[in-house]
């Protein structure tokens, strides 16, 4: 074709024989995703190319030759099935959601409705819209929300090209490859609007405008709006807005978290949809707090305090990342360029308003810093990235204790129908019946887990095991680094992976913290592992480095090596281009999960739960979810080196435990078997894998609290804030005026206290307390004095003294509280209002010592 010539593309839909139009329905809707049946409808129609595509099945109608349309359409057997498929769909659509009160069920209210931002959505192979964990969590809260008729709706931004693909240069180095998606093939369609054209919203960015055009993704029963700026209106600068996740380029990146904040609103008024809850999944939405501030303060002239209390009832943010450099932020000079309109609107100067929006000494706009000052609902995603955060945010909230600092936990989960092996799903399916889809949080279903009979679940897992091996291998064969070696040409990739033979997994981005090459400290020990005649143990790796971090992507190449210079590619096998695919092969596929970690860098970590309900055991440093899970009945930990400071020494313990671990307790376990020669110790392992890491860790129970935790509270506070004209808005601010006029004068003037400083007193003894307190002017019953007692381990109590009376403006307050418990413990007296509503309460506390 001659190159100078310009055509012009435009997309052609098939035309489909009458009765398979409900193909297109499906295709449409990602439930069939994750539905085996739809799966597997799908893939008879043809499955080579439904592999070639991805999985993709509006592709694969695109593809398929007309003739195999239409003799499909002619195939009762074919017809059966989809009208059995389809007939599925429309029960599942059909069920209708309910939330768990008292226990019992209720409706949700016809105008609750939540909208979850955030910058990546990992929900299908053929979506390139993610980059890891935080975008499968989306992807996976998304599904549950449908499964469990939950009134939400997802705003997200629409990558031209997305994350990149991964391929393995003949040097063992990673390369990265943008595909541009062609989205007339996927499953995604415009926002067409009552004109019947395409939906296009603008935005004013200083003084200039960005046209976004909106697209929706059916995720079962809910929607996915994605905003995109390559249109041709856009100046050319604007149209690369949406090319790439997560760009380097810091002008870039703020314009992209501009428009997912400022156009999702934008797009949210013009779809006339009125959240209720706004959830910001990481901090990389929370611009859209300035742009609230903005709205609410022009159409209800609220005054600042009041639109933040308004937003602060509303918020709930999601922090992710347990270390402060992985937390969004920017220079103040970019915030300065892009928002001053925006900030003088609010009636603040800049730096009054960007004092919101920093911590210590640090000079840079925290998006993270903004959410939770924004946010009364507050969570990390596991019990110990909740006290890390606490104490990483500790400044924020400088005068309470940090264990009462409002950072909840709600550990993460994954969905079942999306990460459970077909075959899995089958057992689940017989024994502890199908409703799961739809029920998975209720804990009672899974004890059936542990009925099912030991060999059905081994041969279940061997048959996943052997299709992951058959994959791996395709995988080998047309990926270029064995392409022109002799490797690939010679019969070895046929001996690559046994299924005879223990294989552990490692899948994840390659990121430093995660350590992906620890294996690798004491190679000769790991050679002795991988080559031993009687208990071998061989290794599949898999992942991506970010395109601009060298060392994650010298610890891809370090493995690559270490598997050619030692001979022994069939067993310490590296496969490219990690993606939903892969990371659903594998963690279906090997027998134990091996996550290292550096303690307590991994937030939360789901690719081992994914793992673990595929009675896939995880083998992993006590971090993130694990030690929420681990017993020795369900895998392995690793905590040798936890508590180093060093970070070889600390490295140098965890690997050594790793091989011993290996060598004592894994390889011995998996390769006893029994008179059945099948491992019976393992199965049993296996099992309460799948029941713990299902019971615990499903997306459902999580979605569940953060119902019950926030968002149902939100609409409660909502409901109540906005009732009467505002009126208990109103009170609020009330309140916050007499404080801020009195509190800096409010004193300790006198405390009588029957205990000394370090005095030994029994259990059982009463100590008494007797406090004068200057309040000026303010009224007693705005304020709360309180005894703050903690023990050793930090657990506390809070003992509230009673106002006996006033004189002068100056109040006595008393209380007499039995000390039960023994050993060390510690105590202070404070004053702090009465009410925790007010935006900056904890502003508010002093402390007597
Ligand atoms: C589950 C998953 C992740 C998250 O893995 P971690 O355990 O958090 O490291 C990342 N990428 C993909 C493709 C996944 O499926």
């Amino acid at each position: 074709m001659k190159k100078n010539i310009n055509f012009r593309n435009f997309y052609v839909k098939p035309k489909l024989p009458e009765n398979l139009e409900s193909l297109n329905i499906l295709a449409e809707n990602l439930w069939s995703t994750w539905n085996p049946n739809a799966y597997k409808l799908f893939s008879r129609i043809d499955p080579i190319l439904f592999r070639k595509f991805n999985h993709n099945p509006v592709r694969l109608i695109q593809k398929v030759p007309t003739e195999k349309l239409v003799k499909l359409s002619q195939e009762s057997g074919f017809l059966n099935e989809l009208d059995s498929v389809y007939k599925q769909f429309i029960s599942y659509k059909d069920h209708k959601g309910y939330y768990l009160e008292d226990g019992k069920r209720k409706k949700f209210d016809n105008d609750f409705q939540i909208a979850y931002f955030s910058m990546e959505f990992g929900l299908h192979e053929s979506l390139p819209i993610y980059s890891g964990g935080l975008g499968i969590l989306s992807g996976d809260h998304l599904k549950a929300a449908s499964d469990m008729g939950l009134p939400l709706i997802g705003f997200g931004l629409l990558y031209r090209y997305g994350y990149f693909n991964q391929k393995i240069d003949l040097n063992g180095k990673q390369a990265e490859v943008y595909n541009e998606n062609e989205w007339h093939s996927k499953p995604i369609k415009k926002v067409i609007d009552k004109n019947g054209e395409d939906l296009v919203i603008k935005i004013k960015i200083r003084d200039e405008i960005i046209f976004l055009k909106a697209w929706e993704i059916q995720v079962g029963k809910i929607s996915l709006y994605l905003l995109d700026a390559n249109i041709g209106k856009n100046k050319l600068h604007h149209r690369k807005i949406t090319d790439y996740l997560y760009v380097s380029d810091r002008e870039m990146r703020i314009l992209q978290e501009i428009v997912l904040a400022f156009g999702s609103l934008k797009l949210i008024e013009k779809l006339k949809i009125k959240p209720t809850v706004y959830h910001l999944n990481e901090g990389h939405s929370a611009f859209l707090i300035i742009k609230r501030l903005n709205d609410l303060m022009n159409s209800n002239d609220f005054s600042f305090d009041e639109a933040r209390e308004v937003i602060r009832l509303s918020t709930v943010f999601t922090t992710h990342t347990p270390v402060p450099a992985g937390n969004e932020a920017f220079e103040m000079e970019l915030v300065r360029h892009y928002f001053s309109d925006e900030i003088k609107e609010t009636k603040m100067s800049f730096e009054q308003f960007t004092n919101l929006a920093k911590i210590n000494n640090n000079n840079d706009f925290s998006l993270s810093v903004l959410a939770i000052k924004f946010a009364k609902y507050i969570n990390g995603v596991s019990k110990l990235h909740s006290i890390v955060s606490k104490e990483m945010w500790n400044p924020i909230y400088s005068n309470i204790c940090e264990d009462e600092m409002p950072i909840d936990s709600i550990t993460n989960g994954v969905h079942i129908p999306t990460w459970l092996s077909r075959q899995m799903s089958t057992l689940f399916d017989r024994y502890i019946g199908s409703n799961y889809e739809h029920n998975a949080d209720e804990e009672t279903i899974w004890k059936n887990i542990l009925n099912i009979p030991d060999i059905e679940i081994w041969e279940a897992h061997q048959q996943r095991k052997q299709q992951m091996i058959t994959f791996i291998r395709e995988r080998l064969r047309s990926s270029l680094m064995y392409k022109s070696s002799e490797f690939a040409t010679s019969e070895k990739i046929k001996n690559v992976l046994s299924p005879d033979k223990l294989i552990i997994g490692f899948a994840r981005r390659f990121a430093t913290y995660k350590r992906a090459n620890l294996i690798l400290m004491d190679k000769k020990r790991l050679l002795k592992l991988i080559c031993d005649p009687k208990k071998p143990v061989q290794f599949v790796f898999a992942g991506k480095a970010h395109p601009a971090d060298e060392f994650g992507k010298s610890m891809i190449k370090e493995i690559i090596d270490f598997a050619k210079e030692n001979q022994v590619e069939d067993s310490f096998v590296f496969i490219e281009d990690y993606d939903m695919n892969v990371a659903r092969h594998i963690v279906q596929g090997v027998d134990v999960w091996l996550n290292t970690p550096i303690k307590p860098k991994e937030a939360s970590g789901t690719s081992g739960m994914k793992a673990g309900i595929n009675g896939v055991m995880n083998f992993s440093i006590l971090d993130g979810w694990w030690p929420e899970c681990y017993s020795p009945d369900n895998g392995w930990s690793i905590i040798a080196g936890s508590q180093q400071a060093d970070q070889q020494i600390r490295d140098a313990m965890d690997a050594n435990e790793i091989y011993d671990i290996l060598e004592s307790e894994i390889a011995p376990t998996y390769y006893k078997r029994n008179k059945n020669r099948i491992p019976s110790r393992w199965i049993k392992m296996m099992k309460h894998s799948i029941h713990d890491v299902g019971k615990g860790f499903n997306v459902h129970s999580m979605l569940r609290e953060y119902l019950n935790k926030f968002y149902l509270h939100i609409s409660k506070d909502v409901k109540n804030i906005s009732d009467d004209n505002y009126k208990y808005l109103k009170h609020l601010n009330d309140i916050e005026s007499k404080l801020q006029n009195n509190w800096q004068k409010v004193k300790f003037v006198n405390m009588d206290i029957n205990i000394q400083d370090s005095e030994t007193i029994n259990s059982g003894d009463v100590i008494k307390i007797n406090a004068k307190i200057y309040i000026d002017g303010l009224d007693e019953k705005l304020l709360k004095v309180e005894l703050f007692n903690k023990n050793e381990e930090n657990e506390f109590n809070i003992y509230e003294l009673s106002f006996a009376m006033k004189e002068k403006n100056i109040a006595t307050f008393e209380g007499e509280f039995t000390i039960k418990s023994s050993g060390k413990q510690s105590y202070n007296i404070r004053i702090r209002p009465n009410q925790t509503d007010l935006v900056e309460y904890y502003e508010y506390v002093k402390w007597y010592y």
